[in-house]
């Protein structure tokens, strides 16, 4: 039998990981527009994928479904449901933070890091802070995202896909 839960902890904290592999932006390709934190990217190269395909964002939402217990972005917003195709996955956000706060949960903060070869995300840094400070309800102070590169080498370095990582914190 599972151990009761009778001293809830004043804090949760949770993580997220994706990936998208990218591939040349239609006519060309498969590739859908490059857009990381719901901010578009000037690129010749965008992520395949049923919804919009923000690598960042569905990082996000899998890191506050984490912290919740919640079952994963997969499966709380399948690509099997047509419903999703093409969405904008600032809605998966927005309703992964509506179920934390039904929960009696707020973010304090949040920290990601994008892997990315190109383009460089340094130009778009602060839109995307600022994007993802208004999805989560909080202030831009509490929100942080790092750009990397992945050195050249596989898959991401040689940008055929990118990367994101992410950890939540919520505060009772
Ligand atoms: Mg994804």
């Amino acid at each position: 039998m599972p151990a009761r839960d009778d001293q809830i902890p004043a804090f949760r904290v949770g993580h997220g990981y994706d990936l998208h592999r990218l591939e040349p932006i239609a006519p060309r390709g498969p590739g859908r527009p490059l857009v990381l934190g719901g901010v578009r990217l000037e690129h010749d190269r965008g992520p395949v994928a049923h919804s919009d395909g923000d690598a960042l964002l569905h990082a996000v939402t899998d890191a506050v479904l984490g912290a919740l217990a919640l079952p994963d972005i997969g499966q709380v917003f399948p690509d099997t449901d047509p419903a999703h195709e093409s969405r904008d996955s600032g809605e998966f956000l927005r309703d992964a933070v509506r179920r934390a706060r039904e929960g009696g949960w707020s973010v304090a903060n949040l920290d990601a890091t994008v892997i990315l070869e190109h383009p460089r995300l340094a130009p778009v840094k602060d839109a995307i802070r600022a994007n993802l400070a208004e999805l989560l309800g909080v202030p831009v102070g509490r929100v942080n995202v790092k750009g990397k590169t992945h050195e050249r080498v596989d898959a991401v370095g040689e940008g055929r896909a990118v990367e994101a990582h992410a950890v939540v914190l919520l505060t009772r």
